[in-house]
């Protein structure tokens, strides 16, 4: 299996440090309103490749964080005659019932800053013992300077980066490099506070992953992951922070996703060009928003679009109908054994997962994955069409489950209707059925008008009457 690296800017093969064992941390968002199809992009990826690791048979260990202490959330609460621990808990609830929708599996931990403050002192107290850090009138900063390999990551060079921001207007005089970063600020007024040896005050942005990593996962990790706008100075500075404290490498494997464009530009906050995942599941079903997501390989951009999206559903529908269908044959089909024909097929069968896995071991190709779901489709389509035995139309399905399983998508469950509304419809097929014996057809047609008005399609086949939505 291998995957692409951004801190040595190839694929690689994925070799964790234990066997069967993944540790992975992915940066969270920070909780001040819905997060936006762009944050999703991260949760949905993410998931995927854990999803596929546990499906290879890796124990892994998840972590995604919460950023429960910023400017954004202070500002909110501020506004809003708020506090800042009313706002997060409100989006963490958000978020969460954004993932749930999204069909992400809840991370092994989901920290949160402010609950990890020990934890984030001690380590800026190391960093100052090591000599990698200095305090500054109740502010600290991690000296670039010290730590050479300062740019690995970004591969930006330190001294290039000095000259750089020194051209800029703002300067912080405290600072010895412009390209140091603060770890510790002091308490403004009004603002929530912790005690530290450096005075009341909050951490900068970048501490609280390589602490959370530390503590939820030690202090070397297999993959480290979020979007590419975080390489620079985010990951960078996670680096430097937990090799400088830790004296060891921090994560093996560097993961990032692109953006979800709109004309092209990124979508975010500041652009104020941004959809929530809210908004648009009002208008697409969530599941869609994630199978919009894996259509593309987790590196390119994907620019948003409506009829991107409405290209998706209709895909998904058309891999959702083809299991419908074989939930059908294999409730109603009579011939449960395989033919002899279908025995020579099953190697095919096989293909279709080996085609699948190669995708998703060559970097998590969802795209190349998406297309053998849609040739497999393809394939249980026409097999249906000339008449398949039980155990044929399970095997298909159970392939289908198989691949949509690991992609999180196009389950039948999130489909389903309620069991009252099945009772009512299978209740109405019969007595259409009755009516039809009894050559009642006016009534056995008003059954159906009835039936499509609820929405419901039927189609009379030689097992019997197959239903769908839409
Ligand atoms: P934030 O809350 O802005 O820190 O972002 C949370 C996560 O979403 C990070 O991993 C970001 O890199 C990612 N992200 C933000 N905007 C986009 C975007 N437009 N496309 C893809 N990923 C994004
Ligand atoms: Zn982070």
């Amino acid at each position: 299996m291998k995957l692409y690296n951004t801190l040595t800017r190839q694929k690689e093969e994925f070799i964790p440090r234990e066997e069967g064992k993944v540790k992975m941390y992915v940066c969270g968002p920070t909780v001040y309103d819905y997060i936006h199809i762009g944050n999703a992009r991260p949760y949905v990826v993410f998931d995927t490749v854990r999803r596929y690791l546990e499906y290879k048979g890796y124990e892994v260990t998840y972590v995604q964080n919460f950023t429960d202490v910023d400017d954004k959330i202070i500002n909110r609460a501020n506004k809003e005659n708020s506090t800042m621990q009313e706002i997060s808990n409100r989006f963490i609830e958000e978020a969460f019932h954004d993932a749930d929708g999204l069909n992400v599996k809840r991370a092994t931990v989901h920290p949160r800053v402010t609950q990890e403050m020990d934890g984030i002192i001690e380590m800026v107290k190391t960093l100052i013992d090591k000599g990698f850090a200095y305090e500054d009138n109740g502010t600290v900063y991690f000296d670039t300077k010290q730590f050479p390999e300062y740019g690995k990551l970004s591969k930006k060079n330190l001294d290039e980066l000095i000259a750089g921001a020194s051209e800029r207007v703002t300067v912080d005089d405290a600072k010895k490099n412009s390209t140091d970063f603060v770890l510790w600020k002091p308490k403004k007024e009004g603002e929530p506070s912790w005690t530290s040896p450096w005075g009341e005050g909050r951490p900068g942005w970048h501490i609280e992953c390589s602490v959370m990593a530390k503590h939820h996962l030690g202090e070397t990790i297999d993959i480290h992951a979020g979007g590419e706008d975080l390489i620079f100075p985010h990951h960078e500075n996670e680096i430097a922070q937990s090799e400088a404290a830790n004296g060891c490498q921090f994560a093996k494997y560097w993961m990032h996703n692109g953006f979800i464009t709109v004309d092209n530009e990124k979508m975010s906050k500041s652009l104020g060009n941004f959809f929530t995942v809210r908004d648009i599941a009002a208008q697409f079903p969530y599941e869609v928003i994630r199978f919009f997501i894996l259509n593309g390989h987790y590196r390119s951009p994907i620019n948003f679009s409506r009829e991107l999206m409405q290209a998706c559903q209709n895909g998904l529908e058309r891999i959702k109908n083809a299991r419908k269908e074989l939930a059908f044959y294999i409730k109603n089909c009579a011939d449960t054994k395989l033919t002899e024909k279908e025995q020579e097929q099953i190697a095919d069968l096989e293909k279709y997962k080996e085609q699948f896995e190669a995708a998703m071991d060559d970097d998590f190709n969802t795209a190349d994955a998406v297309s053998v779901i849609y040739e497999l489709v393809r394939f249980s389509n026409i097999a249906v069409k000339g008449g398949v035995s039980k155990e044929y139309a399970q095997k298909i399905q159970d392939m289908l489950d198989h691949l949509c399983g690991v992609l999180g998508v196009a389950e039948l469950k999130e489909d389903a209707v309620s069991d009252e509304d099945t009772a009512k419809i299978e209740e109405l097929i019969a007595k259409r059925a009755e009516a039809k014996k009894a050559k009642d057809f006016a009534t056995a047609d008003a059954i159906r008008d009835e039936l499509t008005a609820m929405g419901i399609t039927i189609k009379d086949t030689r097992q019997g009457v197959q239903w769908f939505r839409g």
